[in-house]
């Protein structure tokens, strides 16, 4: 049986595992996907999950829930050596192997793209993965409560100033959710106004959103603005060393803002790990692929090579995409991969590969609750009728039932009882709690008899606090054990 290695379980890997399932008769192939996450994440969601709206474990799909036939493997591909057909396989405990195929689908994704900026290795946070999105909404509601406990001035403005590092839809999308989300959140701090929370969007270029019509773009702004969302364009992040972010404008001048929360959104590229395989890449560093998905060099077919989404610089036979190949987009992941694993049954099969062409459907953002934008060419939608259809597609466009109904039941709830505001922030130290009074093992005294050896006080606690408020492993040996063992 032909062995079909899938790099990846995003949205493009998912996506071709479970059609394969579909397309493949029973024996006709093996297919293994193999992900260092258990699960895809809908990255659409993210804005949502940021601001409070969708529940995060809702926004991913579990793979071993949904393929019931591909073997799945939660582990990186660290090396591909296609000359040899085998893929080195690293997981996060144990020893590294060698898997060897017979066909490969690499379908890796992208990673946030930076740029060398003093501070924002160390002090931003990404929004690609459903943890970063997790972790931005519990620092919201962090930083609320911290800053309701403090009087007025540059601390407390600190914790209520949140900058967005670009424009682009996915930048937008969090930014103007987020504005949502803190404007929500100040009905339940009455020590708060409106005019404490301070948010700030830098875009480099003269406008946002270069998937929807100027127009468009500029209703977007005029909306953020009526919000108290301040854009800052033709303006690009100098430093952001310490959380403060230096905003450099065209005329050089800087403008200075202490923030705690600094999301970058300012681009993607595709995922670094291609570089150890032996896959012709283009100057962008994604995978060279032919309209039929699979991966070309300059001599021809790769035999047995395909890749899509992200990872892939896939022609657009529609003339419309950026230098002639397909946007980095979920539109797309999702259609190549349905294409790709297509193609790949029917060169199992001897017969003939066809070509991926997608107009584009258009774009739809989620501007927070009751807002949005939509644009089909022409034609544009603003408002709550925009807003409508951006969670009309997007509940559509989730994969799987049993998730569609997860996020519609969040969006159910929220409707009725509101966003759940409680922060679940200490889960970044789940054993703390436990730690804080958790007895120890007696040290080792060297010449001295055991029992007269005091208690070790917890870690963190002062000496005299180990002791008498708490049973002693030494005390329940005495009291509880020696008599069960009695009997
Ligand atoms: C905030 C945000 C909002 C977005 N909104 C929209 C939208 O509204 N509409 C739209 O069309 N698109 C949207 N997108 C873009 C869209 O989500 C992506 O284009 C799409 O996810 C690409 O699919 P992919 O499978 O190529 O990559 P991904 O979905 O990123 O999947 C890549 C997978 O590869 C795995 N992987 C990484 N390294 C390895 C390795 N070494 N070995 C094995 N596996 C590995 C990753 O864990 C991941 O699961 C949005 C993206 C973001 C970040």
């Amino acid at each position: 049986m032909p062995k079909i290695l899938v790099v990846g379980g995003g949205y493009a890997g998912f996506y071709t595992a479970w059609k394969l399932e579909k397309h493949l008769r029973q024996g006709e192939a093996e297919v293994t996907m193999v992900d260092p996450l258990p699960y895809m994440t809908y990255q659409p969601f993210l804005p949502e999950v940021a601001a409070g709206s969708i529940e995060p474990r809702h926004a991913v799909v579990s793979h071993r829930r949904h393929l019931k036939k591909t073997r799945v493997v939660t582990a990186k591909v660290t090396k591909v050596d296609h000359a040899t057909k085998t893929a080195t396989i690293t997981p996060a405990e144990g020893e590294a192997w060698e898997e060897s195929y017979d066909q490969i689908v690499m379908t890796a994704g992208a990673v946030s793209r930076t740029f060398p900026i003093p501070g924002v290795a160390d002090e931003a946070i990404g929004l690609k993965t459903i943890e970063e999105a997790a972790a931005i909404r519990d620092k919201i509601l962090t930083n609320f409560h911290k800053a309701a406990n403090l009087p007025a001035g540059p601390e407390r403005d600190r914790l209520l100033t949140v900058v967005v590092v670009g424009g682009g839809f996915a930048g937008i999308e969090v930014f103007a959710e987020l504005r949502s989300f803190a404007s929500d959140l100040l009905k339940s701090y009455p020590e708060l106004s409106f005019d404490d929370t301070h948010f700030h969007l830098v875009e480099a270029m003269g406008r946002i959103m270069p998937e929807v019509s100027l127009e468009t773009s500029h209703w977007v702004l005029e909306n953020l603005a009526s919000r108290g969302a301040v854009v800052h364009l033709e303006t690009q992040l100098a430093s952001a060393e310490g959380g403060i972010c230096q905003l450099k404008a065209k005329d050089d001048s800087i403008e200075t803002i202490p923030s705690d929360l600094i999301v970058w959104t300012a681009g993607v590229m595709a995922n670094p790990m291609v570089k150890g395989t032996d896959f012709p890449l283009e100057q962008r560093g994604r995978i060279r692929v032919q309209p039929d998905l699979r991966v070309v060099d300059d001599e021809g077919v790769v035999a047995d090579a395909w890749a899509c989404g992200d990872v892939a610089a896939v022609p657009d036979l529609t003339g419309g995409g950026v230098g002639g190949f397909c946007v980095p987009n979920a539109q797309h992941a999702v259609r190549q991969a349905k294409q790709l694993a297509k193609n790949l049954v029917a060169v199992i099969r001897g017969e003939a590969t066809t070509d991926y062409k997608h107009e584009n459907l258009g774009a739809v953002a989620g501007l927070g609750l009751g807002t949005g934008v939509f644009q089909s060419g022409k034609f544009a939608m603003k408002g709550f009728l925009a807003w409508g259809a951006h969670r009309g597609y997007h509940g559509l466009a989730m994969p799987s039932w049993e998730r569609k109904w997860r996020v519609i039941g969040d969006w159910v709830g929220g409707f009725f009882l509101g966003r759940d505001i409680a922060s679940l922030d200490d889960r970044e130290t789940p054993r703390a709690a436990f730690e804080a009074f958790a007895s120890r093992p007696k040290p080792a005294v060297a010449d001295e008899p055991k029992a007269v050896a005091a208690p070790a006080p917890a870690e963190g606690q002062p000496a005299d606090a180990a002791g008498p408020a708490y049973a002693t492993p030494a005390e329940d040996v005495s009291k509880d054990a020696a008599p069960v063992d009695a009997k």
